[in-house]
């Protein structure tokens, strides 16, 4: 698949039964919609908060903005999103048949911070599991897109 915004292949990789695809150039990540409910599951974050199933519960869409990106899987315009979150700044990229959602570096983090708010373990445990992920993301699957 091809990164949305550089247009370049997308190398996959998985960890923790969690598969995803990651532009190296941007470092960018493309969920498979089910994909980011295990993310959610794996760093903690409870099952009431990230509405399971249903990621279209994740985000509200905004109105009659369509992206210059494209989904990766059916090539159809991606849809901006507002992310339920108090930081409400945080704008992610959806695919408008549901293929899943895309995060600009670091939109990861700041939906999961938004998301755990002021509990403390779980916002440890969240860094932690983001950081192992970065590192399976840096390690010998890098450059054999
Ligand atoms: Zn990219
Ligand atoms: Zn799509």
């Amino acid at each position: 698949m091809l990164c949305p915004v550089c247009r370049k292949p997308m190398v996959i990789v998985e960890f923790q039964s969690i598969e995803l695809d990651t532009c190296l150039d941007c470092h960018g990540l493309w969920f498979d919609a089910q994909e980011l409910n295990h993310l959610f599951d794996l760093a903690g974050c409870p099952r009431h908060l990230h509405g399971r199933h249903d990621l279209a519960a994740q985000v509200d869409r905004l109105p009659h903005v369509e992206s210059r990106r494209r989904c990766p899987r059916c090539r159809r315009p991606l849809e901006s999103v507002r992310a339920h979150s108090p930081a409400d700044a945080l704008i992610l990229d959806k695919c408008p048949h549901g293929d899943g959602l895309w995060f600009d570096q670091g939109e990861l983090e700041s939906l999961l911070t938004a998301r755990l708010g002021e509990d403390a373990d779980a916002l440890d445990r969240m860094r932690g599991f983001l950081g192992e992920f970065a590192s399976v993301r840096r390690g010998p699957q890098d450059g054999l897109a």
